[in-house]
Protein backbone atom coordinates (compact mmCIF):
# COMPACT_ATOMS: atom_id res chain seq x y z
CA UNK A 1 0.00 0.00 0.00
CA UNK A 2 1.42 3.51 -0.95
CA UNK A 3 -0.28 7.07 0.14
CA UNK A 4 -0.25 9.65 -3.08
CA UNK A 5 -0.86 12.96 -2.46
CA UNK A 6 -1.52 15.59 -5.36
CA UNK A 7 -2.09 19.14 -5.13
CA UNK A 8 -4.38 21.03 -7.25
CA UNK A 9 -4.43 24.80 -7.84
CA UNK A 10 -8.07 25.89 -7.39
CA UNK A 11 -9.50 29.67 -7.93
CA UNK A 12 -11.98 31.63 -6.15
CA UNK A 13 -14.60 34.09 -8.47
CA UNK A 14 -13.17 37.61 -8.28
CA UNK A 15 -13.90 38.65 -4.66
CA UNK A 16 -15.96 42.00 -4.11
CA UNK A 17 -13.27 44.29 -2.49
CA UNK A 18 -14.12 44.35 0.94
CA UNK A 19 -14.34 40.51 1.42
CA UNK A 20 -10.62 40.66 -0.51
CA UNK A 21 -9.71 42.88 1.59
CA UNK A 22 -10.28 40.78 4.54
CA UNK A 23 -7.77 38.32 2.87
CA UNK A 24 -4.93 40.52 2.33
CA UNK A 25 -4.99 41.86 6.22
CA UNK A 26 -5.10 38.09 6.81
CA UNK A 27 -2.11 37.17 4.88
CA UNK A 28 -0.20 40.44 6.41
CA UNK A 29 -0.59 39.36 9.61
CA UNK A 30 0.68 35.44 9.10
CA UNK A 31 3.21 36.99 6.88
CA UNK A 32 4.38 38.78 10.00
CA UNK A 33 3.90 35.78 12.74
CA UNK A 34 5.66 33.49 10.07
CA UNK A 35 8.66 36.01 9.72
CA UNK A 36 8.92 36.56 13.51
CA UNK A 37 8.70 32.87 13.69
CA UNK A 38 11.23 31.99 11.57
CA UNK A 39 13.67 34.72 12.50
CA UNK A 40 13.09 33.09 16.18
CA UNK A 41 13.25 29.23 15.54
CA UNK A 42 16.53 29.56 13.38
CA UNK A 43 18.13 32.24 15.71
CA UNK A 44 17.79 29.45 18.22
CA UNK A 45 18.54 26.59 15.96
CA UNK A 46 14.65 25.12 16.44
CA UNK A 47 13.41 22.50 13.88
CA UNK A 48 10.91 20.90 15.64
CA UNK A 49 7.25 22.11 15.01
CA UNK A 50 6.40 20.85 18.54
CA UNK A 51 9.13 22.89 20.37
CA UNK A 52 8.19 25.93 18.12
CA UNK A 53 4.48 26.13 19.29
CA UNK A 54 5.54 24.80 23.30
CA UNK A 55 7.88 28.19 23.22
CA UNK A 56 5.80 30.44 21.56
CA UNK A 57 2.25 29.58 21.19
CA UNK A 58 1.25 31.63 24.18
CA UNK A 59 2.83 34.89 23.20
CA UNK A 60 1.08 34.24 19.80
CA UNK A 61 -2.06 33.81 21.41
CA UNK A 62 -1.70 37.63 23.34
CA UNK A 63 -0.72 39.27 20.78
CA UNK A 64 -3.46 38.34 18.19
CA UNK A 65 -6.63 37.93 20.02
CA UNK A 66 -8.76 38.41 16.83
CA UNK A 67 -7.39 35.48 15.22
CA UNK A 68 -8.79 31.98 15.17
CA UNK A 69 -7.10 29.76 17.69
CA UNK A 70 -5.50 27.31 15.20
CA UNK A 71 -3.23 29.97 12.98
CA UNK A 72 -1.11 29.85 15.39
CA UNK A 73 -0.56 25.93 15.04
CA UNK A 74 -0.47 26.32 10.91
CA UNK A 75 2.15 29.42 11.38
CA UNK A 76 4.52 27.27 14.01
CA UNK A 77 4.43 24.90 10.95
CA UNK A 78 5.25 27.15 8.15
CA UNK A 79 8.32 28.62 10.45
CA UNK A 80 9.71 25.32 11.44
CA UNK A 81 9.61 23.69 7.73
CA UNK A 82 11.55 27.45 6.71
CA UNK A 83 13.70 27.00 9.68
CA UNK A 84 14.74 23.42 8.56
CA UNK A 85 15.41 23.76 5.31
CA UNK A 86 17.25 27.04 5.71
CA UNK A 87 19.26 25.46 8.40
CA UNK A 88 20.04 22.27 6.60
CA UNK A 89 21.27 24.34 3.52
CA UNK A 90 23.08 26.55 5.59
CA UNK A 91 24.95 23.99 7.21
CA UNK A 92 25.87 22.34 4.01
CA UNK A 93 27.50 25.75 2.87
CA UNK A 94 24.35 27.05 0.76
CA UNK A 95 22.77 29.80 2.51
CA UNK A 96 24.34 33.13 1.75
CA UNK A 97 22.88 35.25 4.40
CA UNK A 98 22.24 34.72 8.15
CA UNK A 99 18.57 34.45 8.23
CA UNK A 100 15.97 33.50 5.57
CA UNK A 101 14.52 35.39 3.33
CA UNK A 102 10.75 35.27 3.96
CA UNK A 103 9.49 36.06 0.24
CA UNK A 104 6.55 34.82 -0.48
CA UNK A 105 3.93 33.44 2.26
CA UNK A 106 0.75 31.55 2.04
CA UNK A 107 -2.04 31.40 4.43
CA UNK A 108 -1.98 27.69 5.92
CA UNK A 109 -5.19 26.37 6.97
CA UNK A 110 -5.40 22.72 8.80
CA UNK A 111 -8.97 21.47 9.42
CA UNK A 112 -10.04 23.61 11.89
CA UNK A 113 -9.91 26.61 9.99
CA UNK A 114 -11.29 25.52 6.55
CA UNK A 115 -14.43 23.52 5.22
CA UNK A 116 -15.74 22.84 1.90
CA UNK A 117 -19.36 23.57 2.21
CA UNK A 118 -20.11 22.33 -1.08
CA UNK A 119 -18.00 20.91 -3.91
CA UNK A 120 -17.54 24.18 -5.21
CA UNK A 121 -17.25 26.41 -2.45
CA UNK A 122 -15.03 26.62 0.76
CA UNK A 123 -15.64 28.50 3.82
CA UNK A 124 -12.69 29.87 5.55
CA UNK A 125 -11.90 31.11 8.99
CA UNK A 126 -10.48 35.09 9.17
CA UNK A 127 -10.27 37.07 11.85
CA UNK A 128 -13.12 38.63 10.89
CA UNK A 129 -15.38 35.47 11.05
CA UNK A 130 -16.06 32.61 8.66
CA UNK A 131 -16.18 33.24 4.95
CA UNK A 132 -17.50 31.79 2.04
CA UNK A 133 -15.94 31.91 -1.18
CA UNK A 134 -17.47 30.14 -4.59
CA UNK A 135 -15.02 28.60 -6.59
CA UNK A 136 -14.39 28.15 -10.27
CA UNK A 137 -13.39 24.48 -10.80
CA UNK A 138 -11.67 22.75 -13.66
CA UNK A 139 -10.97 19.70 -15.38
CA UNK A 140 -8.58 18.60 -13.56
CA UNK A 141 -10.36 19.67 -10.03
CA UNK A 142 -13.34 17.39 -10.93
CA UNK A 143 -10.88 14.11 -12.30
CA UNK A 144 -9.74 13.77 -8.51
CA UNK A 145 -13.09 14.36 -6.87
CA UNK A 146 -14.71 11.44 -9.19
CA UNK A 147 -11.88 9.00 -9.02
CA UNK A 148 -11.65 8.29 -5.68
CA UNK A 149 -9.41 10.69 -4.79
CA UNK A 150 -9.75 12.15 -0.92
CA UNK A 151 -9.76 16.24 0.20
CA UNK A 152 -6.91 16.44 2.39
CA UNK A 153 -7.51 18.49 5.90
CA UNK A 154 -4.95 20.64 5.06
CA UNK A 155 -4.45 23.29 2.83
CA UNK A 156 -2.94 26.52 1.50
CA UNK A 157 -4.09 30.03 0.28
CA UNK A 158 -2.59 32.72 -1.85
CA UNK A 159 -4.10 35.86 -3.37
CA UNK A 160 -4.01 37.00 -6.72
CA UNK A 161 -4.21 40.73 -5.65
CA UNK A 162 -4.28 41.49 -9.86
CA UNK A 163 -7.47 39.44 -10.00
CA UNK A 164 -8.54 39.86 -6.77
CA UNK A 165 -9.32 36.23 -6.21
CA UNK A 166 -8.02 33.74 -3.74
CA UNK A 167 -5.96 30.68 -5.03
CA UNK A 168 -6.61 27.66 -2.45
CA UNK A 169 -4.17 24.82 -2.80
CA UNK A 170 -6.38 21.82 -2.33
CA UNK A 171 -4.74 18.41 -1.52
CA UNK A 172 -6.31 15.46 -2.43
CA UNK A 173 -5.14 11.71 -1.07
CA UNK A 174 -5.29 8.18 -2.56
CA UNK A 175 -3.73 4.91 -1.07
CA UNK A 176 -2.80 2.76 -3.67
CA UNK A 177 -2.37 -1.26 -3.64
CA UNK A 178 1.37 -2.08 -4.71
CA UNK A 179 1.41 -4.87 -7.09
CA UNK A 180 3.56 -7.77 -6.68
CA UNK A 181 6.35 -7.44 -9.23
CA UNK A 182 7.02 -10.10 -11.84
CA UNK A 183 10.78 -8.77 -12.90
CA UNK A 184 12.82 -5.54 -12.59
CA UNK A 185 12.98 -2.14 -14.88
CA UNK A 186 16.10 -0.84 -14.19
CA UNK A 187 16.87 2.78 -14.71
CA UNK A 188 20.06 4.28 -14.73
CA UNK A 189 19.94 8.06 -13.88
CA UNK A 190 22.83 10.16 -15.08
CA UNK A 191 23.14 13.94 -15.64
CA UNK A 192 22.06 13.94 -19.26
CA UNK A 193 20.56 10.66 -19.50
CA UNK A 194 18.11 8.21 -18.33
CA UNK A 195 18.50 4.70 -19.34
CA UNK A 196 15.81 2.47 -19.08
CA UNK A 197 16.53 -1.99 -19.42
CA UNK A 198 13.25 -3.55 -20.46
CA UNK A 199 13.60 -7.21 -20.74
CA UNK A 200 17.31 -7.03 -22.05
CA UNK A 201 16.24 -4.33 -24.51
CA UNK A 202 18.26 -1.05 -23.59
CA UNK A 203 16.79 3.14 -24.46
CA UNK A 204 18.82 5.62 -23.52
CA UNK A 205 16.43 8.75 -22.92
CA UNK A 206 18.58 11.86 -23.61
CA UNK A 207 17.64 14.75 -21.07
CA UNK A 208 20.16 16.91 -21.16
CA UNK A 209 19.83 18.48 -17.97
CA UNK A 210 23.24 18.92 -17.29
CA UNK A 211 23.24 21.17 -20.76
CA UNK A 212 19.94 23.32 -19.93
CA UNK A 213 21.11 23.94 -16.33
CA UNK A 214 24.76 25.39 -17.78
CA UNK A 215 22.92 27.10 -20.69
CA UNK A 216 20.37 28.68 -17.82
CA UNK A 217 23.07 29.50 -15.81
CA UNK A 218 25.04 31.49 -18.58
CA UNK A 219 22.15 32.82 -20.19
CA UNK A 220 21.48 34.44 -16.28
CA UNK A 221 24.96 35.27 -16.06
CA UNK A 222 24.81 37.52 -19.18
CA UNK A 223 21.73 38.97 -18.59
CA UNK A 224 22.74 40.02 -14.77
CA UNK A 225 25.92 41.59 -15.86
CA UNK A 226 24.24 43.45 -18.86
CA UNK A 227 21.58 44.92 -16.23
CA UNK A 228 23.77 45.40 -13.13
CA UNK A 229 25.52 47.87 -15.46
CA UNK A 230 23.21 49.72 -16.63
CA UNK A 231 20.31 49.69 -13.53
CA UNK A 232 21.69 48.81 -10.76
CA UNK A 233 21.94 45.52 -9.07
CA UNK A 234 18.00 45.44 -7.73
CA UNK A 235 16.23 46.57 -11.11
CA UNK A 236 12.98 45.51 -12.01
CA UNK A 237 13.51 44.86 -15.50
CA UNK A 238 16.30 42.19 -14.45
CA UNK A 239 13.90 40.14 -12.23
CA UNK A 240 11.03 40.14 -14.99
CA UNK A 241 13.69 38.57 -17.63
CA UNK A 242 14.69 36.41 -14.94
CA UNK A 243 10.78 35.16 -14.61
CA UNK A 244 10.93 34.93 -18.54
CA UNK A 245 13.47 32.03 -18.41
CA UNK A 246 11.35 29.43 -16.61
CA UNK A 247 13.99 27.28 -16.30
CA UNK A 248 11.70 25.37 -13.15
CA UNK A 249 9.50 25.02 -15.43
CA UNK A 250 11.06 23.66 -18.78
CA UNK A 251 12.90 20.71 -16.32
CA UNK A 252 9.53 19.87 -14.45
CA UNK A 253 8.25 19.52 -17.62
CA UNK A 254 10.89 16.97 -19.10
CA UNK A 255 10.96 15.34 -15.62
CA UNK A 256 7.52 14.45 -15.53
CA UNK A 257 6.80 13.17 -18.52
CA UNK A 258 9.83 10.83 -18.61
CA UNK A 259 9.03 9.61 -15.10
CA UNK A 260 5.37 8.93 -16.87
CA UNK A 261 7.22 7.22 -19.69
CA UNK A 262 9.26 4.70 -17.35
CA UNK A 263 6.55 3.89 -14.60
CA UNK A 264 4.30 3.41 -17.60
CA UNK A 265 6.67 0.60 -19.00
CA UNK A 266 7.03 -0.99 -15.45
CA UNK A 267 3.27 -1.09 -15.13
CA UNK A 268 2.82 -2.92 -17.85
CA UNK A 269 5.10 -5.52 -17.61
CA UNK A 270 3.78 -5.80 -14.10
CA UNK A 271 8.06 -5.06 -13.07
CA UNK A 272 9.47 -3.34 -10.61
CA UNK A 273 11.63 0.11 -11.02
CA UNK A 274 15.05 -0.67 -9.67
CA UNK A 275 17.16 2.90 -8.74
CA UNK A 276 19.99 4.15 -7.66
CA UNK A 277 20.22 5.02 -3.74
CA UNK A 278 21.27 8.20 -3.67
CA UNK A 279 23.55 9.44 -1.09
CA UNK A 280 22.89 12.88 0.45
CA UNK A 281 26.44 14.59 -1.08
CA UNK A 282 25.63 15.85 -4.41
CA UNK A 283 29.62 15.65 -5.70
CA UNK A 284 29.15 12.66 -7.45
CA UNK A 285 31.60 11.42 -9.38
CA UNK A 286 30.21 12.21 -12.64
CA UNK A 287 29.63 15.66 -12.12
CA UNK A 288 32.90 16.52 -9.69
CA UNK A 289 34.37 17.99 -12.58
CA UNK A 290 32.33 21.09 -12.20
CA UNK A 291 34.32 23.35 -9.89
CA UNK A 292 31.07 25.86 -9.23
CA UNK A 293 29.59 23.74 -5.37
CA UNK A 294 26.07 25.55 -6.17
CA UNK A 295 25.98 25.07 -10.07
CA UNK A 296 26.60 21.42 -8.85
CA UNK A 297 24.06 21.19 -6.78
CA UNK A 298 21.96 22.83 -9.08
CA UNK A 299 22.80 20.12 -11.68
CA UNK A 300 22.39 17.00 -9.00
CA UNK A 301 19.07 18.09 -8.30
CA UNK A 302 17.54 18.67 -11.48
CA UNK A 303 19.01 15.46 -13.16
CA UNK A 304 19.48 12.77 -9.82
CA UNK A 305 17.27 14.06 -7.57
CA UNK A 306 14.89 15.41 -9.99
CA UNK A 307 14.06 12.52 -11.89
CA UNK A 308 14.73 9.95 -9.21
CA UNK A 309 11.71 11.93 -6.76
CA UNK A 310 9.55 12.36 -10.25
CA UNK A 311 9.69 8.46 -10.88
CA UNK A 312 9.15 8.11 -7.29
CA UNK A 313 6.27 9.91 -7.30
CA UNK A 314 4.34 8.62 -10.24
CA UNK A 315 5.21 4.94 -9.51
CA UNK A 316 3.76 5.58 -5.84
CA UNK A 317 0.31 6.63 -8.02
CA UNK A 318 0.39 3.88 -9.82
CA UNK A 319 1.38 1.03 -7.66
CA UNK A 320 4.41 0.33 -9.14
CA UNK A 321 7.08 -0.87 -6.44
CA UNK A 322 10.33 0.60 -5.84
CA UNK A 323 13.62 -1.20 -5.01
CA UNK A 324 16.74 0.58 -4.18
CA UNK A 325 19.93 -0.78 -4.45
CA UNK A 326 23.70 0.56 -3.65
CA UNK A 327 25.61 2.94 -6.60
CA UNK A 328 28.53 1.69 -5.52
CA UNK A 329 30.47 0.89 -8.99
CA UNK A 330 27.62 0.38 -10.88
CA UNK A 331 28.84 1.70 -14.57
CA UNK A 332 32.46 0.42 -13.63
CA UNK A 333 32.76 -3.04 -12.98
CA UNK A 334 31.88 -6.11 -15.77
CA UNK A 335 28.84 -7.82 -14.65
CA UNK A 336 29.90 -11.05 -15.50
CA UNK A 337 33.94 -10.85 -14.41
CA UNK A 338 33.41 -8.00 -11.42
CA UNK A 339 36.57 -6.84 -13.37
CA UNK A 340 37.35 -3.00 -13.73
CA UNK A 341 36.38 -1.78 -16.83
CA UNK A 342 38.64 0.03 -19.33
CA UNK A 343 36.43 2.81 -21.03
CA UNK A 344 39.50 4.93 -22.18
CA UNK A 345 37.04 7.97 -22.23
CA UNK A 346 34.36 6.29 -24.59
CA UNK A 347 31.18 4.99 -23.79
CA UNK A 348 31.99 1.62 -24.91
CA UNK A 349 34.51 0.07 -23.11
CA UNK A 350 36.42 -2.81 -22.23
CA UNK A 351 36.11 -5.58 -19.88
CA UNK A 352 40.00 -7.19 -19.39
CA UNK A 353 39.09 -10.20 -18.19
CA UNK A 354 36.85 -11.62 -20.77
CA UNK A 355 37.51 -8.72 -23.74
CA UNK A 356 33.99 -8.34 -24.02
CA UNK A 357 32.62 -4.55 -24.91
CA UNK A 358 30.23 -3.25 -22.83
CA UNK A 359 28.28 0.29 -23.02
CA UNK A 360 28.55 2.48 -19.96
CA UNK A 361 24.62 3.15 -19.63
CA UNK A 362 23.56 -1.21 -20.38
CA UNK A 363 26.61 -1.80 -17.42
CA UNK A 364 24.78 0.44 -14.57
CA UNK A 365 21.40 -0.83 -15.67
CA UNK A 366 22.79 -4.55 -15.76
CA UNK A 367 24.71 -3.73 -12.23
CA UNK A 368 21.57 -2.74 -10.94
CA UNK A 369 19.71 -5.78 -11.89
CA UNK A 370 21.40 -8.08 -10.96
CA UNK A 371 22.08 -5.88 -7.45
CA UNK A 372 18.19 -6.29 -7.24
CA UNK A 373 17.72 -9.50 -8.23
CA UNK A 374 20.28 -10.74 -5.23
CA UNK A 375 17.93 -8.66 -2.82
CA UNK A 376 20.09 -6.33 -2.41
CA UNK A 377 17.46 -3.22 -2.16
CA UNK A 378 16.44 -1.57 1.06
CA UNK A 379 13.25 -1.95 -0.39
CA UNK A 380 13.35 -5.24 -2.15
CA UNK A 381 10.35 -7.25 -2.21
CA UNK A 382 10.91 -10.65 -0.96
CA UNK A 383 12.75 -12.55 -3.81
CA UNK A 384 11.42 -15.85 -3.31
CA UNK A 385 7.71 -15.00 -5.13
CA UNK A 386 8.86 -13.94 -7.90
CA UNK A 387 9.68 -15.52 -11.39
CA UNK A 388 12.80 -14.67 -11.81
CA UNK A 389 14.68 -16.33 -14.99
CA UNK A 390 18.00 -18.02 -15.00
CA UNK A 391 20.40 -15.95 -16.97
CA UNK A 392 21.96 -12.64 -15.33
CA UNK A 393 22.89 -11.29 -18.14
CA UNK A 394 20.49 -10.32 -20.63
CA UNK A 395 22.86 -9.92 -23.72
CA UNK A 396 25.16 -12.13 -25.53
CA UNK A 397 28.61 -11.47 -23.61
CA UNK A 398 30.05 -11.13 -27.20
CA UNK A 399 28.50 -8.21 -29.01
CA UNK A 400 28.75 -4.75 -28.10
CA UNK A 401 24.89 -3.95 -27.21
CA UNK A 402 24.37 -0.10 -27.99
CA UNK A 403 21.31 1.37 -26.45
CA UNK A 404 18.79 2.47 -28.47
CA UNK A 405 18.72 6.53 -27.91
CA UNK A 406 15.66 8.01 -27.54
CA UNK A 407 16.37 12.00 -28.66
CA UNK A 408 14.83 14.52 -26.28
CA UNK A 409 12.52 15.65 -29.53
CA UNK A 410 10.89 12.71 -29.65
CA UNK A 411 9.64 11.69 -26.16
CA UNK A 412 9.18 15.09 -24.84
CA UNK A 413 6.89 16.41 -27.49
CA UNK A 414 4.44 14.20 -26.73
CA UNK A 415 1.39 15.72 -25.02
CA UNK A 416 0.74 12.50 -22.90
CA UNK A 417 1.00 9.31 -23.28
CA UNK A 418 -1.52 6.79 -22.98
CA UNK A 419 -0.61 3.08 -23.97
CA UNK A 420 -0.91 3.47 -27.89
CA UNK A 421 1.57 6.21 -27.94
CA UNK A 422 4.38 4.38 -26.01
CA UNK A 423 4.03 1.85 -28.10
CA UNK A 424 4.42 3.84 -31.14
CA UNK A 425 6.98 5.57 -29.42
CA UNK A 426 8.80 2.03 -28.67
CA UNK A 427 7.80 1.19 -31.97
CA UNK A 428 10.07 4.32 -33.76
CA UNK A 429 12.85 3.65 -31.49
CA UNK A 430 13.58 0.22 -32.60
ZN1 LIG B 1 33.76 -9.16 -18.21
Amino acid sequence: MSKVARTVVVKSVPLPRRVFRVFVELEGICRNIVEQLTMFAVGNSITSFAKLKALKYRELRALYPQLPLHYAYTACQDASTRAKSFLRLKKRGFAEKDYPEVKSVSIWLDDHLWRLSSLTSVEIATHKGWIKIELESHKRYWKYVNSGWMFFSETKVKLDKKSRRVLIYLTFKKSVELYKPKGFTPVDVNENHVAVLVDGKAYLFETGFRDIVLGYYYRRKRIQEKYDETFGVNCRIKKKVFRKLKEKKRKDNLKWKLASIVVGIAKEKQYAIVLERLGKNPAKEMINHIGDSQLRHRIYQASFKGVQRAIEEKAREHGVPVVYVNPKNTSRLCPIHSAEIVYNGSRVGKCPTGEELWHRDIVACVNLLIQARLGDGSFAPSLGELSVDGGCVPFSPTAAHEPTPIAREVWARRKSLDATNKHKLMRMSI
